[in-house]
C-alpha cells in the first residue's frame, strides 16, 4: 500500500511559521494536488515528504511506516522539480534510464522501460541527443520520463509543466493523467494553476497561508468551498461574492426572496457562480450594470456590478447583451452559497 499520511506537519523558517499544523491522507493510487497562491507552503509541504526539508514537528506516513527520519533515496519516491535538472553530461536516454540503472536494472528492462516512458513523453525523438541541443519544453518531458520510468509507488510533482507553452501543457495534462491512472501512481502534484488542479485531480487541497482550507473533488470544491479564500481561488471567472442585507431571514434578489440560514445579523455574503444565472426581465431579476461584454465563442462573459459591488457572470453566447446594457438576472437557488462577513466561512 502507498497511502501517505501527512499527519500534524509543522514548519517554521525562523519566527514565520510556513506550515500551521497540516494534517492529510492520500489514499493509494490517489492524484492529490496541493494548491494554492504562491508562498502558502506547499513546495516547503513537499520537500518535507520528499526530506529534502525537515519539518518542525509531525510525521509523514507512507503505508504505515514513518519517514520522516529516512533519507530521501529511502522513502521508495521519485520527484519532477520545476527546474529539475536534467544531467547535461548524459544523452537522454541515459538520462531517463538514471533511476533503472541506480536500481541495477538490466539492459533488456532498461531499454523496455525507457521506451515506454519516452513514447508517453513523445521523446523518442531525442534519445541520442544531450539535453543542450533540447528546448525547455523537451527537457521537461526528460525529467518526467526518468521519474516515470522507474514506475514508483509514489510520484512527487512541483509545477511539472509549468514551463510548457500553453498547447503543449493542456497535452501533457491529458497524458500524465492516462499515464499516472494505468499505472496507479499514488501522485502529490503542487500547481497554482487551478485549472490544473482541476482537470487532474482525484481530489484537491487548497492551501492557504500555512494551513489547508478544504480538500475534497474538485466539482464538491467548485461548487461548495468552504471559504470565501477558496470559491475565489478556484473557478475562472472566480466566485462571486455580494454584500447583501437580511430582513426577516430573507434576501431580496429582484422579486424573489431568498432564505439565508438561520442566526445570522443584518448582512450576509452571497457567494454565486458566474454561470449560476439566466437573463430575467427587469424588476423581476435583480439588477446588474454590464461594463463590458466579451463573446468569447463559447459563452458571452459580462464584467459589472451588482448593488455596486464587482461581479462577472457567464451567459451562453447567443444571448445579445452590449457594454453599457443593464439587465436582470435570475440567480440559481440551488447553486447559491452563504457566507459570514466576518469570518468568510460558508454557512450550512
Ligand atoms: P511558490 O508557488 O511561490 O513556490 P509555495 O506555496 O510553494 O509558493 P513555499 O515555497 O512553500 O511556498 O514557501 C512558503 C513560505 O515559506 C514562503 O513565505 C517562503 O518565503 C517561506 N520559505 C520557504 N523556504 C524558506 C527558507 N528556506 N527560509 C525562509 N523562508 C522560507
Amino acid at each position: 500500500m502507498a497511502n501517505i499520511v501527512i499527519d500534524r506537519i509543522r514548519k517554521s523558517f525562523g519566527a514565520f511559521q510556513a506550515l500551521k499544523e497540516v494534517s492529510l491522507t492520500i489514499n493509494d493510487g490517489e492524484f492529490v494536488s496541493l494548491l494554492g497562491p504562491s508562498g502558502c507552503g506547499k513546495t516547503t509541504l513537499l520537500r518535507i515528504i520528499a526530506g529534502l526539508e525537515t519539518s518542525t514537528s509531525g510525521d509523514v506516513r507512507i503505508g504505515d511506516r514513518s519517514i520522516i527520519g529516512l533519507a530521501p533515496k529511502d522513502r521508495g519516491l521519485a520527484m519532477v522539480f520545476q527546474n529539475y535538472a536534467v544531467f547535461p553530461h548524459m544523452t537522454v536516454y541515459e538520462n531517463v534510464a538514471f533511476g533503472l540503472r541506480m536500481q541495477k536494472a538490466d539492459d533488456a528492462r532498461v531499454k523496455a522501460q525507457v521506451e515506454k516512458a519516452a513514447g508517453l513523453l513523445h521523446i523518442e525523438p531525442y534519445l541520442d541527443r544531450y539535453p543542450n541541443k533540447l528546448s525547455g519544453g523537451q527537457r521537461q518531458r526528460v525529467a518526467v520520463a526518468r521519474a516515470l520510468a522507474v514506475e514508483p509507488k509514489v510520484l512527487l510533482m512541483d509545477e511539472p509543466l509549468s514551463n510548457l507553452d500553453a498547447l503543449l501543457r493542456l497535452e501533457m495534462r491529458t497524458e500524465l493523467k492516462t499515464v499516472l491512472q494505468s499505472a496507479g501512481t499514488t501522485t502529490i502534484y503542487v500547481t497554482h494553476d487551478q485549472t490544473e488542479a482541476m482537470g487532474l485531480s482525484d481530489r484537491i487541497a487548497v492551501m492557504h497561508n500555512g494551513v489547508v482550507e478544504q480538500v475534497g473533488h474538485p466539482v464538491e470544491i467548485y461548487n461548495h468551498p468552504a471559504t470565501r479564500f477558496v470559491g475565489g481561488f478556484i473557478g475562472n471567472p472566480p466566485m462571486n461574492f455580494i454584500k447583501v442585507s437580511v430582513s426577516n431571514g430573507h434576501v431580496a434578489a429582484g422579486a424573489e426572496q431568498l432564505a439565508v440560514p438561520e442566526d445570522v445579523g443584518n448582512e450576509i455574503v452571497l457567494g454565486l457562480r458566474g454561470e449560476a444565472v439566466e437573463l430575467a426581465p427587469l424588476p423581476q431579476g435583480i439588477e446588474m450594470k454590464v461594463r463590458v461584454a466579451e463573446p468569447m465563442g463559447s459563452h458571452l462573459l459580462l464584467t459589472g456590478s451588482i448593488h455596486d459591488q464587482p461581479v462577472r457572470v457567464i451567459l451562453p453566447a447567443s444571448e445579445t447583451v452590449r457594454s453599457g446594457d443593464t439587465i436582470g438576472l435570475k440567480l440559481d437557488r440551488k447553486r447559491i452559497i452563504w457566507l459570514s462577513p466576518e469570518s468568510g466561512k460558508s454557512l450550512p
